[in-house]
């Protein structure tokens, strides 16, 4: 089969300069295309290419990204993603977001694969893309409107409530550095700040509206290959449990293993965990599911709060990373009040998991007597506080009084509050790491540790060492303790194998709930349903191969600006204080880093002092780069 430009891909991509006021169409690159497969390898082709050392996050240089792949808008299960990219402001290094919804089906169908923005627009704008191209639309009034109230505004504005909206709250406007591009209220790209980057360049909103439709190669193939994918779904054992509680399973299932994120990790375990469980929620507050576009799960749900003080307060979600957050990592035990931070954080447009590890650190300051109530704005800090949780998060948003130190992120505000408060921080690379213990979950550890954007768990995500399968791990890492969670052993080969699985579901733009929690898609039948596509041969390693130098690119362009093994780190409460012990089947444990370090490097074909790729990876990667730290590498990848 040979390949058919237009299958899969739209084949175009929409470069915006805000500073010009212009926008022109060029024709997606063939041979970029096939190298840097999708949304995340499309991104970061020209992240590394164009946004050198020298380019300020906030400055106007900066690209700003939204890029699809080939099977989005298809009714492959789960193929709705969108990545979002940019320098991020929060880190100083690759941002990188990803959210699913309906965005990105719809900027499929205005025939574009990637929207390149640049500059910053004079006055305030929001960007509506059709068939045509793009249109620069004032956007004055939606200046300081929430996410949802932007949204509704856009679509009462262009007379169609089908247009597909991206959001910059008013966090963003205010320069909070964690605020997300918001899509379908609820869907966010919040990690490492994309919606300040959006707000810099005074753009407000990205809306899409598409009148086409994507074609694949060859139909009769595809639909098969789709028919096994919903198969293979449907006949998961975790099928159920997804579907009716989706990550918010996650609270109870962590705190029985004893690795919850509870009063800021010092310990695995919260004593109200029943009262703020996913299933707690569902039983009190559930109206129905729900999905995104072309998901058969699907994992998503729709509350309504009927009385009490948040009456009427109605949402999609929350996901696991929220109401653990505002719960377990807080110390409240309060879901309608984990509820309603979830729901500012949506309407202002910030990320959950740094919002609450900002409001968590800043308690535990107060605990420690590093942080007075006079310093915190009068605010009483004790662990769970509602009025205190919710205040912090308007505070925040609004950058006032304690709000300003902590809207920068807990890096930024352990180096404005001194004192120490640095060990308390936890972060890594400055970015906030997630609601689950690290200490009971040593894959993760690792995952988190080395990932591209900061202390992220979705780079990586090896859930196979929660399995317990020490002959399927001996067979798949040789390594049998791969698959036991408290062993460091065998985690270096595991970590690269799933992050080359999540590498490979961010370009295809298919969730990771079913590309890489379920492994719907090996890598045999993921060339294939390629091929159906696109009309692409790939081979089972071609592919396989695009994945693993999508990493080494990514770490390539944070070696750039100075990153290497010295950063490749974790908060020393997770590699120096052992979990209590009531921490249940995890008390005692801590993450011998340096030992999976060693693994996952030499798996990697990375140098072990440096922590960077040798020349030889990268020769038989393709990418004809010099990796030189700290210093911008001459030249692009391509
Ligand atoms: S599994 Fe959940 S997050 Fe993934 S596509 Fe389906 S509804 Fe969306």
């Amino acid at each position: 089969m040979s390949a058919r430009w237009g299958c899969g891909y739209a084949g175009r991509v929409l470069l915006v300069d805000l500073t010009a006021g212009r926008s022109t169409i060029e024709p997606l690159d063939h041979g970029v295309a096939r190298r840097f497969l999708g949304g995340r390898g499309l991104n970061m082709r020209v992240l590394y290419d164009e946004v050198t050392p020298g380019v300020h996050p906030l400055s106007p240089e900066n690209r700003l990204m939204f890029a699809t792949g080939p099977l989005v808008g298809t009714h492959f299960p789960g193929a709705c993603r969108v990545n979002v990219s940019a320098r991020s402001p929060l880190t100083g290094i690759l941002g990188d977001s990803n959210a699913g919804g309906f965005f990105g089906p719809e900027l499929k169908y205005a025939g574009f694969d990637q929207v390149i923005i640049q500059g910053r627009a004079p006055r305030p704008v929001y960007l509506f893309i059709t068939d045509e191209g793009a249109h620069l639309r004032p956007a004055e009034h939606l200046w300081g409107l929430d996410v949802w109230e932007t949204q509704q505004a856009i679509r009462s504005e262009l007379g169609d409530e089908g247009v597909q909206v991206g959001v910059a709250g008013p966090a963003a406007e205010n320069g909070v550095l964690f605020a997300g591009v918001f899509f379908n209220l609820a869907r966010p790209a919040a990690r490492t700040g994309m919606g300040t980057v959006m707000a810099s360049k005074n753009r407000k909103a990205v809306a899409v509206r598409g009148r086409g439709m994507v074609r694949v190669a060859d139909p009769a193939a595809f639909a098969s290959l789709v028919g096994t994918a919903d198969a293979a779904i449907f006949a998961h054992p975790e099928y159920d449990a997804r579907r009716r509680l989706g990550t918010t399973r996650l609270v109870r299932a962590l705190h029985g293993l004893g690795c919850l994120a509870s009063f800021h990790f010092r310990t695995g375990c919260f004593p109200g965990v029943d009262r703020v469980s996913g299933e707690r929620l569902a039983a009190t507050y559930r109206v129905k599911g729900k999905a995104c576009f072309g998901c058969t799960i699907p994992c998503s749900r729709f509350f309504r709060i009927e009385s009490g003080p948040f009456a009427g307060l109605a949402s999609e979600g929350p996901e696991f990373e929220g109401l653990a957050g505002f719960s377990s990592r807080v110390g409240n035990d309060d879901l309608a009040v984990a509820l309603r931070a979830i729901d500012m954080c949506n309407r202002y447009g910030m990320d959950v998991i740094s919002a609450s590890e900002a409001i968590s650190f800043v308690m535990e300051l107060g605990e420690a007597g590093l942080v007075s109530s006079r310093e915190a704005d009068g605010l009483d800090l004790r662990w769970g506080n509602a009025n205190t949780i919710l205040a912090l998060l308007e505070k925040i948003c609004r950058r006032e009084g304690i709000g300003d130190v902590l809207a920068g992120g807990v890096r930024r505000a352990a180096e404005l509050i001194g004192r120490g408060s640095e060990r308390y921080a936890m972060h890594v690379k400055g970015l906030e790491v997630f609601q689950a213990d690290p200490r009971g979950i040593k894959g993760y550890a690792l995952g988190v540790a080395v990932a591209s954007r900061g202390g992220d768990h979705l780079r990586s995500e090896p859930w196979f060492e929660l399995t317990g399968d020490s002959e399927e791990a001996t067979r798949r890492f040789g390594e049998a303790e791969a698959a036991q969670r408290l062993s460091p052993r065998g985690k270096g080969r595991l970590v690269k194998y799933y992050e080359e699985r999540c590498a490979l579901a961010d370009c295809l733009q298919v969730c990771k709930n079913t590309l890489v929690n379920m492994e719907i898609l090996p890598y045999d039948q993921a060339a294939c349903i390629l091929a159906a596509a696109t009309g692409w041969e790939f081979s089972e390693e071609e592919l396989q191969a695009s994945c693993e130098r999508l990493v080494n690119l990514e770490r390539c362009y944070n070696a750039r600006l100075g990153l290497g093994r010295a950063d490749d780190t974790l908060p020393d409460r997770f590699t120096r204080e052992p979990l209590p012990p009531d921490s249940g089947p995890s008390a005692g444990s801590v993450v011998e880093l340096d030992q999976m370090l060693d693994e996952y490097y030499l798996a990697r074909g990375w140098d072990l002092s440096t922590g960077l790729p040798k020349g030889e990876t990268l020769s038989r990667l393709g990418l004809e780069i010099s990796v030189n730290p700290g210093a911008a590498a001459p030249g692009g990848c391509s």
